[in-house]
């Protein structure tokens, strides 16, 4: 069986500085945490616990040292409490985001309703949305769209790592029922090449695996994209969930893993599909 991989696939790099950071501050000594796991993929999160880097889910679960940011960013509010209280912040938001952040607050200031396309969840987007005044609208397709407007003046931003069609979809909605729309396309580069890709390789091959958290948005949103194309796709988080099943009669087998996942982890995944045979 023969294994063709992504051309981009894998760390991003937003993730990679993250981690970069949180390392370097774990080797300054003291106490580490960061505020909810560093990157969606558990293995990787274990990895830095056997480093001293801890796992705060709150801010008042980390009392003193240093509080790591995660790419994702946050709503500014924490950063300050979190510096009022004596923590020393190391702040590893991705450039990528800081730029959804830019855009979310030049909107608010100018008096736009803000749109963000997004999963409303998601940290990412309740960061963005902090930055936007905290009453932004968000949504993920045209149908979650107010059916009135309170103000004639619209501005969007999206998610880093939303597919463009949605926003797309989103735009092409808003447009008719505004008398001004502006739109930030804040999707970042890593998340476009990863899915146009992935895409592209899912539609060359018998069978894809996608490989990271299933707790990893950017990941989940590859398997969406990958499914499209090829009913055969698969979403494992390690080599260990492979099932030999899935490869019947396969020649050809795609992989490609999300920008939260470690190089160490997709290459698990291509030795034991190609020990299948
Ligand atoms: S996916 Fe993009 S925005 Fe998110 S951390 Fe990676 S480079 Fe930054």
């Amino acid at each position: 069986m023969q294994v063709r991989v992504a051309r981009h696939a894998g760390v991003c790099y937003g993730v990679e500085r993250a981690l970069e950071l949180a390392m370097e501050a774990a080797t300054s000594g003291g106490t580490v945490h960061t505020l909810g796991p560093l990157i969606h993929n558990p293995q990787a999160v274990a990895a830095l616990n056997e480093r001293g880097v801890e796992v705060a889910e709150r801010l008042d679960e980390a009392d003193d040292g240093t509080l790591v940011i995660r790419s994702h960013g946050v709503d500014p509010a924490i950063i300050e409490e979190a510096r009022a209280k004596g923590l020393d912040v190391v702040d590893a938001t991705c450039p990528f985001v800081s730029k959804a952040h830019e855009a979310a607050r030049t909107l608010d200031a100018e008096g736009y309703t803000v749109v963000i396309v997004g999963e409303a969840d998601h940290p990412e987007v309740e960061g963005i949305c902090a930055h936007a005044g905290g009453d932004a609208i968000i949504v993920q397709d045209p149908t979650e769209l107010p059916k009135r407007w309170s103000r004639r003046k619209v501005g969007v931003v999206v998610q880093t790592t939303q597919p463009l069609s949605r926003l797309e979809a989103v735009v092409a909605a808003i447009l008719p029922r505004v008398a001004e729309l502006r739109v930030f396309n804040t999707i970042c580069s890593a998340t476009t090449q990863r899915q146009a890709s992935a895409e592209e390789l899912a539609a060359e091959v018998d069978v894809m695996v996608v490989v990271g958290g299933h707790n990893s948005g950017n990941t989940a949103r590859l398997v969406e994209i990958c499914s499209a194309v090829n009913p055969r796709t698969h979403h494992v988080e390690t080599a260990e969930e492979l099932e030999p099943a899935w490869f019947e009669g396969a020649q050809l087998v795609g992989v490609t893993a999300g920008a939260s996942t470690p190089d160490a982890q997709m290459q698990g995944v291509i030795d034991a599909v190609e020990s299948l045979g």
